[in-house]
């Protein structure tokens, strides 16, 4: 969090009401150095809001479905 982009900035900007505020947010964290451990923490830590590592909450409980759903294929293989 240190490094991030998102270290000056109002938090609120991350935990934005609509699809525009996310698309804002997701433009800051598009080039912060600290996307993808940002992006793990919220998965890891199942966080359901905001914007973290550049994906909305949609984004991320699609990247844990598709997770499962490759972890499910790769144990019956
Ligand atoms: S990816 Fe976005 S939310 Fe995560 S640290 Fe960077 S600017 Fe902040």
């Amino acid at each position: 969090m240190e490094r991030g982009k998102c270290r000056d900035l109002d938090p609120a900007i991350f935990f934005p009401n609509d699809g525009i505020g996310v698309q804002v947010a997701q433009r800051i964290c598009a080039d912060c150095p600290v996307k993808s451990p940002c992006l793990e923490y919220a998965l890891a830590n199942r966080v359901d809001h905001g914007v973290w590592g550049g994906t909305s909450e949609r984004e991320r409980r699609r990247i844990l479905r598709q997770r499962r759903l490759s972890r499910v294929h790769l144990s019956s293989n």
